[in-house]
Formats: structure tokens, sequence, C-alpha cells
């Protein structure tokens, strides 16, 4: 059985245990999720979600709370990390932002807030990298990507990428939470060849 730990110090938390589940249950796999809220949970996870919020509170609370350093020694260690929203934020080297703290694991910058205002919400079908039909992604006030350092563009909208990978982790403006569609999913955690640690060949072994 995987362990998967979704990073719960604010935000859609409920919503990625339940979506690891499902893609997790449609590949045939077995996965135990964690809601991690303090420090000493992060070592035991095999794959981990940061998801979509609010960038400035889940910054001062996983830093806080002792939680960032293990996000990054999981990552180091070439686990998966699948960033949403607030979480590709928080995930950047660059949020142009002071009270968020960036985790420099996504070598992007990123602009908050940036699809405007009033168009806050909106579903657009996101043709992404190494996926044959496009995916229905749903933005809410969601983040743009400025620059692009040493990280691949898997999906741009409005010529702005809004979905990368670098390294092990892909971090996404949009929320595959929020869809039943579980391909983004695959691509972070269940065929993600980028991690050292692929997820779907060690779960036999457990
Ligand atoms: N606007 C939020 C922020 O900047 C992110 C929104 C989201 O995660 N849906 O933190």
């Amino acid at each position: 059985t995987l362990t998967a730990g979704v990073v719960a110090v604010q935000g859609d938390v409920a919503e990625h245990a339940a979506a690891i589940e499902r893609a997790a249950r449609e590949r045939g796999l077995a996965v135990d999720v964690l809601e991690i809220r303090e420090s000493g949970l992060v070592p035991d996870c095999d794959l981990l979600a940061l998801p979509g919020g609010e960038s400035t509170t889940i910054s001062r609370l996983i830093h806080g709370e002792g939680i960032a350093p293990e996000i990054r020694t999981h990552v180091e260690a070439g686990k998966p990390l699948l960033a949403t929203c607030a979480g590709l934020i928080v995930a950047s080297s660059d949020a142009d932002d002071d009270r968020v703290d960036e985790l420099g694991l996504v070598d992007v910058s990123v602009e908050r807030n940036a699809f405007g205002r009033q168009r806050d919400s909106f579903e657009a079908p996101l043709v992404i990298e190494g996926l044959e039909e496009p995916y229905p992604a749903v933005f809410i006030r969601a983040p743009a990507i400025d620059e692009v350092g040493d990280a691949e563009v898997l999906a741009t909208w409005e010529d702005r990428p809004v979905a990368v990978r670098d390294g092990p982790v892909v971090a996404t403006a949009f929320h595959p939470e929020l869809t039943a569609d579980s391909r983004i999913h695959g691509v972070a955690f269940f065929e993600n060849e980028a991690a050292s640690v692929p997820v779907s060949r060690t779960a036999g072994d457990r």
C-alpha cells in the first residue's frame, strides 16, 4: 500500500485526498492518505500533494510547522509532488509577494491572481503534453507562470504556461483535484518517469 500525503494546513485538502484515492483505485493501486498538519509525517510518504487555497496562509503555516524542509527533502529524494494553484505559488522560486516564502522546488516565477478578478473562475479544455485528449482544467483565481527556468512547460493557456514539470514535481495553475479526470495524477504520480521512485513500480513490492 502506498502512502500519500496531502499538505493539510489550509486549502482544498479533502478534494485532493479523494482525487488521489480515485486515481489510485483506477490504476488498481492501494493507497493510504495522510493529512499533513505537523512535521514528522512527510518522511513516511511515497507521494505528496500541495493543495490550492491561499498561498500566503499555506506558506506561513508550512514554515511555522516545520513541514517546509520536509517537503524539500521529499523532492530532493526524487519522490513525486503535485502542487496545484496556491501550491504552485508556494513551490515556485518567485511568487513576487513578500508573504510567500517560496520553496524553490519549481524553477518558475509566478504572478498571483493573473487571470483577472472578474473572470475569477473558468474551465478550459487544455492541451497537455503527453495526454492525447484535452484536459478539463478548472481555474480559480489562478496564478500564471511568468518565467520558466529549468522546468518543462506541459501546457499553456492564453499564451501563458499553466502546467510545468521540474524533475519529480508537477505543478499546475489549475485544479486537477476538482475534476474526475485522473490523468494529471497519472502524469504526476503513477506514470511519472521523472520521479526516481516511480510509484506504480514500487507499489507491487510493498
Ligand atoms: N489566489 C490564490 C492565491 O494566490 C490561489 C487560488 C487557488 O489556489 N485556487 O493564493
